[in-house]
């Protein structure tokens, strides 16, 4: 179906040819590139690697952002690398043992962590996001 897109058919002609109706193709096509995309870092623009399909749409960074500016919140760079990894907030609490309403608030600037326990989040997703990649 995205291929019949790309080529330019409309959603009629698409459903006639997949034997769907209009709405269907229309809900099918979204929930396609809903789950291929990317999402974009909000500073530079690029895809961010990893994140396709993140059921997220909120202000995240890439790795190169997130290094090229160390005073980016706690808050975008938590659910960046959080992201990244391919966690959700459950699994990085059941993995760390911090509790998931406080990393859920600290992912939104509602908290501050002490320095310990953000240097244990961060250095946890670290280095699950560089074992994610090396798969
Ligand atoms: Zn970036």
């Amino acid at each position: 179906m995205i291929e019949l897109r790309a080529r330019g058919r409309t959603l009629a002609q698409i459903a006639q040819r997949v034997g769907l109706t209009r709405q269907g193709v229309h809900e099918a096509l979204k929930r396609t590139q809903g789950q291929l995309a990317p999402i974009v870092c909000r500073h530079c623009k690029s895809a961010i690697p990893g994140t396709n399909g993140a059921n997220l749409s909120g202000e995240l960074m890439c790795r190169d952002c997130l290094d090229t500016y160390p005073r980016i919140s706690l808050a975008v760079r938590l659910t960046s690398l959080r992201i990244m990894a391919g966690l959700t907030q459950s699994e990085l609490a059941e993995k760390t043992g911090v509790s998931q309403s406080l990393i859920s608030l600290a992912e939104r600037d509602n908290h501050q962590p002490r320095p310990k326990l953000r240097l244990r989040l961060l250095a946890f997703l670290e280095s699950a996001r560089a074992a994610r990649t090396r798969r």
